[in-house]
């Protein structure tokens, strides 16, 4: 089948609260593959940097610190959860604040380049589903299937403000619109690894599909890849 011992590698870009990570769960547990959620590593980065106090505007200082990171991502029932240098951070890297933190500090080159690296370690065997902004086009760009997953920025903010008040955040829609708005842009004006579709990745537009119809759809093209990938050996 694939080169990996593993299986294949699936690639979910696109912008945030387009829903990568729930179908990036669901399409893992479909298929028994391994999910790697990489905003939640640079969510875990951003945490440390600024627990550290670290100066954003000093590159040595930032490669500096990078290079001692240590970022684990673990399902444990179902439930991913996150650990950095030891801590655990699962819910503390979900706040409004942390998100937008983080769409500043994953512009910085030595946060990308310590990343990418435990990234392409992380998921070099295959088997795995990797969610994120530069997944198709940096970090794997020979992964042997590539989604771009989106929606419109008022069904994404609406996402994420009802997500955010389910767990009790005070958050405003207005106020969700525009930090969606301020990320998109962060993370598609960015030098390096913007957000932006591969030219190999298979579109998907979510704004009027349900999660269990994008599932089917990725579910379905995945199997018919493998099963291609098998009868030409
Ligand atoms: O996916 P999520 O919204 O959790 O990602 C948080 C932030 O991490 C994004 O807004 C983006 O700035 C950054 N990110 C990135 N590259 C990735 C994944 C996430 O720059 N591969």
């Amino acid at each position: 089948m694939s080169s990996r011992p593993d299986g294949i590698v699936i690639a979910i870009d696109g912008p945030s609260g387009a829903g990568k990570s729930t179908i990036a769960r669901l399409l893992a547990e479909r298929l028994g593959y391994i999910q790697i959620d990489t905003g939640a590593m640079y969510r875990a980065a951003a945490f440390l940097l600024a627990r550290a106090g670290v100066n954003l505007d000093d590159p040595a200082a930032v490669e500096h610190f990078c290079s001692n990171i240590d970022i684990r991502l673990d399902s444990v029932s179902g439930r991913q959860s996150v650990c950095a240098n030891g801590l655990d951070v699962t819910d503390q890297i979900r706040t409004p604040e942390m998100s937008l933190l983080t769409s500043r500090i994953s512009k910085l080159k030595p946060v990308r380049k310590a990343l990418l690296k435990s990234q392409q370690r992380m998921g070099s065997r295959g088997g795995v589903v990797l969610e994120g902004r530069d997944i198709g086009t940096v970090v794997f760009p020979d992964a042997e299937m590539k989604f771009y997953l989106s929606a419109s920025v008022d069904e994404r903010a609406r996402r994420r403000f009802e997500e955010l008040t389910c767990k009790g955040e005070a958050v405003t829609l207005a106020g969700t619109i525009a930090d969606v708005t301020e990320r998109d842009r962060q993370d598609s004006e960015r030098d390096i690894a913007p957000l932006r579709q591969a030219d190999d990745a298979i579109p998907i537009d979510s704004s009027h599909l349900s999660i269990g119809e994008v599932l089917t759809r990725m579910v379905t093209m995945c199997r018919n890849k493998m099963e291609s990938m098998e009868s030409s050996l």
